[in-house]
């Protein structure tokens, strides 16, 4: 019998904030570039703001979501994309890599911000997954402002628009090491109603422990099946800096299903990280002491 290999916690490290979002994995139109970099900057400063105020990770991480949900070029929130039935089902998770806490919310449609619904579940922490009706009730108990579903609604998910934006995504590194996650997305253009993807699916679209944290877009249902963020999360555990766990656990994702995603990633010595394979993800992060920076 082989010997039991031993786990060893990893050396204590200084830590240095950091925060990185995406806007999702997938064609960008060369008219709409900057104006999806502009809102992944925009997002990643509201997240470094907190950070640089000593908030911690999982406030960092509502602040870009926030944004990113209320910015309309992005597929969350108002400006979320249709389902077959024409109405809008936002879903989201957060999770706090610090005793493993976290919240989602799947399939509502009266939330304007479900990344802050999402919190919510978390730090009420009887549930980890809330969906429909049963999240919007809680969301009443919460005193979480309904919306009506028509208000997130917007006439550019008519246009070729919809099809191509995208997915929001944060992760943070708070300056006490703390590391948090989070994703929020209108699903996919055309899903059948009740349809959930790996977004408010901790594991599969979110994942953050003491180690690193990720976020994950693209399809849905190939990224559940790779349980690509506690993948990439588990490569960092085992030694992996952030940008190489990102990469591994596309490449993994890819043979294993053929399909087309984009990762971010954080590790807890404050390296970022992301990697997709699809023709575009757009990106913004400060880490390192640097201003922000953004690809798309
Ligand atoms: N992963 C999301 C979903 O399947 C879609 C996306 O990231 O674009 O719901």
């Amino acid at each position: 019998m082989a010997e039991i290999l031993q786990w060893r916690p990893m050396p204590q490290t200084k830590s240095t904030a950091a925060i990185i979002v995406h806007g999702g994995a997938g064609p960008v139109h060369e008219e709409h570039v900057e104006i999806s970099l502009a809102g992944c900057r925009e997002a990643a400063l509201a997240a470094w703001q907190v950070l640089k105020n000593g908030g911690a990770a999982l406030d960092a991480v509502v602040a870009a979501v926030t944004s990113l949900e209320d910015n309309p070029a992005f597929n969350a929130g108002t400006g979320a994309t249709l389902n077959a039935e024409g109405k809008v089902q936002l879903d989201a998770s957060i999770m706090d890599g610090e005793g493993l806490k976290a919240g989602a919310v799947a399939a509502v449609e009266r939330v304007r911000n479900p990344i802050q619904l999402a919190r919510k579940v978390l730090e009420d922490g009887r549930h980890v997954l809330l969906v429909a009706t049963g999240a919007e009730r809680f969301a009443r108990a919460q005193g979480v402002a309904e919306c009506d579903p028509a208000e997130l609604i917007t006439d550019r998910q008519r246009s070729r628009w919809a099809k191509e934006h995208g997915t929001v995504g944060c992760v943070a590194l708070d300056a006490s090491g703390r590391l948090a996650a989070g994703t929020s997305t209108g699903g996919l253009l055309g899903a059948l109603p009740g349809r959930v993807g790996d977004s408010p699916q901790i594991g599969s679209g979110t994942y953050a422990n003491d180690v690193g944290g990720v976020s994950c877009t693209g399809t849905g249902e190939a990224i559940i099946r790779a349980v690509m963020a506690k993948t990439a999360v588990d490569l960092i555990t085992a030694g992996a800096d952030a940008a190489t766990a990102a990469v591994k656990a596309l490449e993994l994702f890819e043979r294993q299903t053929a399909s087309e995603a984009g990762l971010i990633a954080i590790d807890r010595q404050g390296r970022v990280g992301f990697a997709r394979n699809t023709s575009h993800m757009p990106v913004a992060w400060v880490s390192g002491g640097q201003d922000v920076q953004a690809e798309v």
